[in-house]
């Protein structure tokens, strides 16, 4: 079972998925996190040099480009070899983010981004996406607060770029309304995690 994770910064995805793993791994389901892009040794090196905060002349396109290809190694190395050996997938980014951030918000257009992400992913679709629902203001004080996370280079946005990135996934939440299902991020730690837990338990079953 493939279970991607997505949503803005600040929405606590990554902690969440990380205490999701815990339980479901005491429960005795085997489970790996991951995260995009990276996972892997290639796709950590094209991550940094991705998220560099020096490269501010990276070209849209290529930076498009880049998350495709280091989704396409993380994919083949990591990803499809433990859904073979039955593993649940827990993977902290896929391809919406890719859809929401170069395809909306960088503007290059989702279509050509969902083409190039095709041609990487071929038919490798998550089973079920978690979106981490918080508002863009909220987010951002979080991360204010939380001076623990790596600062990168999408650190340089503004609150506009932010909201298009949050506008781009609700447009995402009513293509993919099957996949993606939406979780209230608006709560405590506690009751997220439960609310997500409800959510993927029918999924890890099958
Ligand atoms: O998930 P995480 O916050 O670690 O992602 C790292 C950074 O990469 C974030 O700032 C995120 O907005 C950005 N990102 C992006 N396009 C993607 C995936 C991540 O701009 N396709």
């Amino acid at each position: 079972c493939f279970i991607t994770f997505e949503g803005g910064e600040g929405a606590g995805k990554s902690s969440i998925l990380q205490a999701l793993q815990k339980r479901l791994y005491q429960e005795g389901y085997d489970t790996m996190a991951t995260r995009e892009p990276g996972g892997i040794e290639i796709s950590e090196k094209i991550r940094q040099i991705i998220l560099n905060p020096s490269h501010t002349a990276m070209d849209g396109r290529t930076e498009a480009l880049l998350y495709a290809a280091a989704r396409r190694q993380h994919l083949v190395e990591k990803v499809v070899p433990a859904l073979r050996g039955g593993q649940v997938v827990l993977c902290d980014r896929f391809i919406d983010s890719s859809l929401a951030y170069q395809g909306y918000a960088r503007g290059l257009g989702v279509e050509e981004v969902y083409k190039i992400n095709e041609f990487a992913v071929e038919n490798c679709m998550p089973d079920i996406t978690l979106f981490f629902d918080l508002s863009p203001e909220e987010g951002i004080n979080r991360i204010a607060e939380n001076k623990l996370r790596e600062q990168n280079r999408l650190d340089l946005e503004d609150l506009t770029f932010h909201h298009t990135v949050y506008e781009a996934y609700q447009k995402l939440i009513n293509r993919f309304s099957e996949r993606i299902k939406v979780v209230n991020a608006n709560q405590s730690f506690d009751k997220v995690l439960e609310d997500v837990y409800n959510i993927v338990l029918p999924y890890v079953h099958t």
